[in-house]
């Protein structure tokens, strides 16, 4: 370049040209990196419709939002650094001070300490329905007040459905928005924007990057909610790199072949575990006899690989000791990825409002990508564990 040949090497170095023209093309997009946006003229600069500065996002961004945006059908798609930014971004961008929540009980509790800490503080509240309440027992709870409507279905710990369509035309018929955590779907098995809700919420954590090694969040909207959504993700800043962004790219590619492993392999196991004596109900819609099973199969294409499994009465330790029996299980909070894990629940359900029990231990399991065989084959010889306790129990008792 002339004018390179004309400075010094100082200057040289630092002003050494990134030709953008000069790209090669190649299957994936490139990751481009930048604060500063380079811009030809001084009326560019003040050009609010451009993108004339790095945070809201570059060229790889722009990539991952436009899929995410055609996947859940929205008009919009905006970009968090994880799943729980989303919700609570979310959150600040629908609410203002004196405005109610009405959540689903079964919300993923760090939602639930948004509501009562941060947005308590800002004068929103929160009240919380029952997972088996129907639209005209929400719409009984509405009050003047009442802005947002927030669903999980399935929940994450529990698995309960609800009728979202009915829920959201209702909401929309009172007047207040619907915001669903639709991690559960990865937003290829359930399109809740299709069925009227205004927002749906993902962490991509989960099964659109896929491999437990990136955090990012999706709001996806349409209409108003869009509209609120752009104002306050321009305002709060929120920004994610391009590097995290071309993974949750390359995570889309194998979505639908992953989540339909998962998926196979998740009803098998729950087949599987619904025929052992040590297991009282498996939790998992597609499964004929779940409460849930006629609205999932209205609603839903599939299901992922988490599901619920309830023991016969054991004790905590018990339970304790055959997760950590398991080989190829991980014992840690996520899921999503290619991986198995599993974690007694029991504790997680305390924080509810409406008081749910069940009649034995609960354990989640995220079934993973391995051979069902041997995962199946892990979780008999840790149920062995369990009848081993109770045995070792009976002789206890006998002896004293
Ligand atoms: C994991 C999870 C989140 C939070 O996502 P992060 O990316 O971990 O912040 C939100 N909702 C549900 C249902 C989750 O399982």
């Amino acid at each position: 370049m002339t004018f390179c040949s004309k400075v010094h090497e100082q200057t040289r170095l630092i002003h050494g040209d990134t030709p953008c023209d000069a790209l090669q093309r190649t299957p994936g997009p490139p990751i481009q990196r930048g604060s500063t946006v380079l811009l030809p003229t001084c009326e560019a600069l003040y050009d609010g419709g451009k993108v004339t500065y790095g945070r809201v996002g570059l060229s790889t961004q722009r990539t991952l939002r436009d899929a995410l945006r055609d996947l859940e059908n929205a008009d919009e798609a905006f970009l968090y650094p994880s799943g729980l930014t989303a919700i609570t971004g979310t959150l600040l961008a629908l609410l203002s001070a004196g405005d109610e929540v009405l959540a689903c009980d079964t919300v993923y509790n760090p939602t639930r300490r948004f509501l009562a800490g941060t947005l308590a503080r800002y004068g929103v509240t929160a009240r919380y329905f029952d997972p088996a309440d129907d639209a005209e027992a929400i719409r009984a709870m509405i009050t003047p007040a009442t802005r947002v409507i927030f669903l999980e279905s399935p929940g994450s710990l529990s698995f309960e459905m609800q009728d979202v369509p009915a829920i959201a035309a209702m909401a929309k018929e009172a007047g207040v928005m619907t915001v669903i955590d639709n991690t559960w779907a990865a937003g290829v098995l359930f399109k809740p924007l299709d069925h009227g809700v205004d927002v749906s919420i993902q962490s991509l954590t989960k099964y659109v990057c896929g491999h437990s090694d990136v955090f990012m969040g999706l709001a996806a909207a349409k209409g108003e909610a869009a509209k609120l959504l752009a104002a306050s993700s321009y305002e709060t800043g929120w920004a994610v790199s391009p590097d995290d962004a071309y993974m949750a790219i390359r995570g889309l590619r194998t979505l639908r072949t992953r989540l339909a492993q998962h998926g196979a392999a998740a009803l098998e196991v729950a087949r599987w575990l619904e025929s052992q004596p040590e297991v009282r109900s498996v939790m998992c819609p597609a499964l004929p006899d779940d409460p849930g099973h006629a609205i999932w199969k209205r609603d839903f294409t599939g299901i992922c690989g988490l599901i619920g499994a309830v023991l016969e009465p054991a004790s905590e330790v018990a339970v304790a000791r055959m997760v950590e029996s398991l080989e190829l299980f991980g014992l840690g909070f996520s899921w999503g990825g290619y991986e198995s894990l599993a974690i007694p629940v029991d504790p997680q359900l305390k924080a509810r409002s409406h008081k749910t029990s069940y009649p034995g231990p609960l354990l989640r399991l995220h079934i993973g990508l391995e051979s069902v065989d041997d995962l199946i084959a892990d979780l008999r010889q840790g149920l062995d564990t369990l009848s081993q306790d109770d045995v070792s129990r009976q002789r206890l008792r006998a002896a004293g």
